[in-house]
């Protein structure tokens, strides 16, 4: 019952599961469990979940079934993105999630590749004219790779515009749109990415499954090596209740996109209101209109961060203090730091990512027990 007294505000960590995908996933875990590449036709059920999973996704983000490819989830899409496109040259931002960033580390330390990170301006944007800059001194062709949504502050990426750069330079164009999905549209075509990363418990489908988006024509190797599945690109048994509770979590989000727009803006006006209502003294970091709608970077003048953390989880709300990758470690995020939030701000900052099960009641209660804890000027 605890569950349902919790109030659970972090929904860029990780999402619940959507009923549906839920029971169909039972389905396939406890009834159709062949493997789908034997040929006898108890493996047919589960192929064709697979097909009908990948066109299901496919249509979600305007491009065709054979350019999706199932993986083990975002981190895995990032890695392969970015350390198998046979590029030698890589530029990524500096507010990208460690999956695309410590990936681009490796490349330079175990192979000597040349990273380039694009810098970004006070609202959280990556600064475009830099794209231009950075190709000009690639010593080979370059793959680029930056998010669609930062995952810290919601912030959307001018993705066409960099892309299309790119493009005019020769680059490749990969984007992490794993915080994305499901809560803002997403076109590949209008987009004009050659790759595209997605995880489906951002989304409300399960951990553990995401996939990698590859435009036809571009060449990639596999990051996983062994067994033909997914064309030769990513080898392993198909995780085939993950993907089929992955393609139907994602097309219920979608589906439902504004409508949840709408009640998810109703949220944060509430906890703005009501934290404004109390006279406390904080900023919402990141550009105010170009966001992910729901996740909100607030930062607390002479504050701490982690010590809000842990008097709301007293509460039994659930909230971060950044990415769930870089928490725990009672230092400054990197995306806070390079966004030069001011210092007597910098070390208040909380995520707080409302998703489908929140209530306005949960955000009230959120402002309160934030006023609680945070001393008044
Ligand atoms: C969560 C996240 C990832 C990692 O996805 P997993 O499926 O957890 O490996 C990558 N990029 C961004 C932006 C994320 O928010």
């Amino acid at each position: 019952m605890q569950a349902v007294l919790m109030i659970y505000a972090d929904n860029a960590a990780t999402t619940p599961l959507d009923t549906e995908a839920l029971s169909a996933m039972r389905e396939f875990l406890a009834e159709y469990y062949a493997n789908p590449s034997q040929p006898y036709s108890y493996s047919r059920k589960a192929k064709h979940a697979l097909n009908e999973s990948r066109a299901r996704i496919a249509q979600c983000i305007n491009a065709r079934p054979d350019e999706i490819f199932f993986t083990s989830g975002g981190s895995e899409s990032d890695n392969q993105a970015v350390k198998c496109s046979g590029r030698r040259a890589i530029i990524t931002s500096a507010i990208e999630h460690k999956a695309v960033l410590e990936s681009c580390y490796a490349m330079r330390n175990y192979y000597g590749h040349e990273i380039h990170e694009l810098p970004v301006d006070e609202a959280c944007r990556v600064i475009i004219p830099a794209l231009a800059e950075a190709l000009t001194h690639c010593h080979s062709p370059a793959l680029v790779s930056v998010m669609l949504a930062n995952n810290e502050t919601g912030v959307i990426q001018p993705i066409h515009e960099l892309a299309q750069i790119a493009h005019s330079h020769g680059a490749l164009f990969h984007t992490d749109a794993v915080q994305a999905l499901g809560h803002v549209p997403v076109d590949v075509q209008a987009l004009g990415v050659d790759m595209l990363s997605g995880s489906a418990h951002k989304f409300n489908g399960p951990r553990g499954v995401g996939f990698l988006y590859v435009r036809r024509g571009v060449e990639i190797r596999p990051l996983i090596h062994g067994g033909s599945q997914e064309c030769g690109l990513r080898a392993g048994t198909e995780n085939t209740a993950g993907v089929v509770g992955m393609s139907i979590a994602l097309t219920n989000n979608c589906r439902e996109i504004s409508r949840h727009e709408e009640r998810l803006l109703i949220l944060e006006r509430i906890l703005i209101d009501g934290l404004k209502g109390c006279g406390i003294d904080f900023r919402l970091n990141g550009d105010a209109a170009e966001r992910l709608p729901g996740l909100l970077s607030l930062s607390f003048r002479g504050a701490n961060g982690e010590r809000i953390l842990h008097r709301l989880d007293l509460k039994d709300i659930c909230i971060s203090t950044g990415s769930a990758c870089d928490g725990m470690k009672n230092q400054i995020s990197r995306v806070i730091t390079r966004m030069n939030v001011p210092h007597e701000y910098a070390g208040g900052t909380i995520r707080i990512s409302f998703g489908k099960c929140n209530t306005p009641d949960d955000a009230a209660k959120i402002a309160r027990e934030i006023a609680n804890v945070i001393p008044t000027q």
